[in-house]
């Protein structure tokens, strides 16, 4: 479990030892919370898919009024990582944003894919699924697909089975109080 929260406006307020710890196990010090605070925390999502993704999350949240959760996959080369995020909201408007790591399988033989603005397959930034050769395709149980290739350059978008999971459908407007 990792945690950082977020003013109304996205700044890092903070975040949790854990956040910490997990940082400093993926050689990323410079993600620590003291070196992170007060900054946007847009600056350190890649991918403008991923960062809509959280902005609709949060825009949910703000108009439900009620806790949200979402399980999406952050994969490494050789690993599934199922992860599930929590995104809450406080009295004093701000955002509690909580990140778990539920399991983990392994992808065999390992895949890169690479974030890449340019590319034109996409990989979907909650399910995890791959756009290639014309079909979605999840890299732990679709491998095969991907053949010999070790590496792919995709671009980062919500696929449209994931858009629901994300974006409300209808937006009510949120009752000032
Ligand atoms: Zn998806």
């Amino acid at each position: 479990m990792a945690s950082i929260w977020v003013d109304s406006e996205c700044r890092i307020i903070r975040t949790d030892e854990q956040w910490d710890t997990l940082a400093e196990d993926n050689n990323a010090s410079q993600l620590i919370g003291e070196k992170i605070k007060g900054s946007l925390i847009w600056k350190y999502i890649k991918g403008d898919a991923a960062r809509m993704f959280l902005d609709a999350l949060m825009t949910r949240v703000k108009i439900s009024g009620k806790p949200y959760i979402l399980h999406y996959r952050c994969d490494g080369p050789s690993k599934a990582q199922f992860m599930r995020m929590m995104v809450s909201r406080s009295d004093d408007n701000t955002f509690h944003i909580e990140h778990d790591l539920v399991r983990t399988e392994k992808i065999s033989p390992e895949i890169s894919f690479i974030e890449d603005k340019e590319a034109e397959e996409e990989r979907c930034a909650v399910c995890g699924k791959v756009h290639f050769k014309g079909e979605w395709f999840d890299a732990l149980t679709n491998r095969r697909v991907f053949g010999s290739l070790e590496e792919l350059r995709t671009r980062t978008v919500v696929c449209e089975a994931c858009e629901p999971k994300v974006y409300l459908s209808n937006i009510k407007e949120e009752t000032p109080h």
